[in-house]
């Protein structure tokens, strides 16, 4: 009986004494979020306070502050999906493969499928396609990330209890079932906008929250309006849905439009994102602070995009210019289209509109060099009365826009090192239940596996 008694006691303080699992995972993943995008945006809020130096994100104070790598299976410089797929299944993978080994012959399980057999419920969240490359890679396996409409497909089938996001790129294909259909017919209500998510969410086994059926991306925060759906209002969404289940639940959410803007060489445009991304990030905060001993929020990004520079030569940045510029420059090639569109193409019209949206001539004076490059560029495509196109990776910009906004940017003292991706270091930030883990993490491909440890289960392969 006392033998008995003692082998209960130990087995009681073995137990007691194994370090909990954290029972709430959240994964927030700027796209395209180097370091000194996080930095630039801490420091042009304190430069609108009126002094140098940081004034700190929801995220930037958690006790664990580390960065990672980020390079693919076969790139030096990695594109979404290898990253995405490297940060969700701890493997790195050729370009383009959306959960798919390197041969492309092998899927990839993500983190999110061993939290749901876990008992887990699971959300996915982003401000761009739920078929696009970063979601994709938590629940698709295809070769290559611009097969949306299999991926959206692979979202139907992945029994997960949560999506949001703007829509999907590719609803339809020919001699298929709509996507929408399909995601029905899976046991998912589509939530089209914030009320039908209210009207639904305690009604719904499973739900996907879009604004518009086949909608690529959210507009970005600067051209956003209130009846857009927003990161915040989808992470509230996300948290409120899923915690219906007393196992807990795994969430990844994504800044997705962080990348676009930086595709961009937007500077205000993508400080206004990872600002929001930090809105999103102290939801998740309110609920780590009503379950700490259980909750785990790590935020990382999958690469650098643009190769942004904080001072181009002299000891100083002047951020407080871009609190001037009020739309992104896709919304500005929009609008000088709109110009040639209504048959009232001229200088004075095209001044106005820069005056109006980026401050030049009223706030911000522009030297006589500047101001030769906008009017060399309005005389040249005069004469064709066509757009100039600057290609970049999700717009092609109107070169007067691309040339606008670069001018605004120089006045900031922020620089530019290409519109594609870069090999830079990413941050890792972690609070609560395990986060001291990443203090160790290197690569990106060692946080899911850490997650995969935490869910008491190794990497399905
Ligand atoms: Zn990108």
């Amino acid at each position: 009986m006392m033998k008995k008694i003692c082998f209960l006691i130990i087995v009681f303080v073995f137990t007691a004494c194994q370090p909990k699992q954290p029972k709430y995972i959240f994964y927030f993943i700027g796209d395209g979020m180097g370091a000194n995008q996080v930095l630039a945006t801490e420091m042009y809020l304190a430069a609108q306070k009126g002094y140098i130096g940081v004034d700190s994100l929801s995220f930037t104070n958690f006790p664990v502050r580390n960065f990672i790598s980020t390079y693919s299976k076969y790139n030096a410089v990695t594109c979404s999906a290898a990253a995405g797929t490297a940060l969700a299944s701890g493997y790195k993978t050729k370009k383009g493969a959306i959960g798919m080994d390197s041969l492309l012959q092998t899927p990839l399980y993500s983190v999110a499928y061993n939290a749901k057999k876990a008992g887990k419920s699971v959300g996915i969240v982003t401000t761009v396609s739920i078929d696009h490359a970063t979601p994709a890679a938590f629940y698709a396996h295809q070769p290559n990330r611009s097969m949306g409409f299999e991926i959206a497909k692979d979202a139907a089938a992945s029994n997960f209890d949560f999506f949001a996001g703007s829509g999907f790129s590719q609803c339809k294909k020919e001699n298929e079932p709509n996507i929408i259909s399909l995601l029905s017919d899976s046991g998912y209500f589509v939530a089209r906008g914030i009320e039908q998510y209210f009207q639904q969410k305690n009604i719904a086994d499973k739900i996907v929250l879009l604004q518009c059926d086949s909608m690529s991306n959210l507009p970005y925060v600067i051209d956003r309006t209130p009846a857009d759906l927003s990161l915040p209002q989808m992470t509230e969404a996300a948290i409120e849905y899923l915690d219906k289940n007393s196992d807990g639940f795994f969430l990844m959410i994504e800044g997705g439009l962080i990348d676009w803007a930086c595709h961009n060489n937007d500077a205000a445009a993508v400080l206004a994102e990872v600002e929001e991304f930090s809105d999103a990030i102290a939801k998740a905060l309110d609920f780590y602070k009503k379950h700490a001993d259980e909750t785990l929020i790590v935020v990382t990004a999958d690469h650098e995009t643009g190769g942004i520079a904080l001072g181009t030569g002299d000891y100083c940045l002047d951020l407080n210019v871009l609190q001037y510029q009020k739309c992104s420059v896709n919304e500005l090639t929009n609008k000088i289209s709109a110009l040639r569109e209504g048959g009232v193409f001229d200088w004075d019209n095209l001044k106005r509109l820069l005056q109006d949206n980026l401050g030049f001539w009223k706030e911000l004076p522009l030297s006589e060099e500047e101001e030769y490059r906008l009017v060399s560029l309005y005389e040249q495509t005069l004469k064709t009365m066509e757009m100039m196109k600057v290609h970049n990776l999700y717009f092609d910009n109107e070169l007067i826009a691309q040339t606008a906004i670069d001018i605004l940017n120089r006045k900031a003292k922020i620089g530019w090192t290409s519109y594609g991706h870069s090999a830079g270091v990413v941050p890792v930030y972690a609070i609560g239940c395990k986060a001291d883990m990443f203090e160790q993490v290197k690569d990106n491909v060692d946080i899911p596996r850490l997650m995969f440890k935490m869910l008491n289960n190794g990497p399905k392969q």
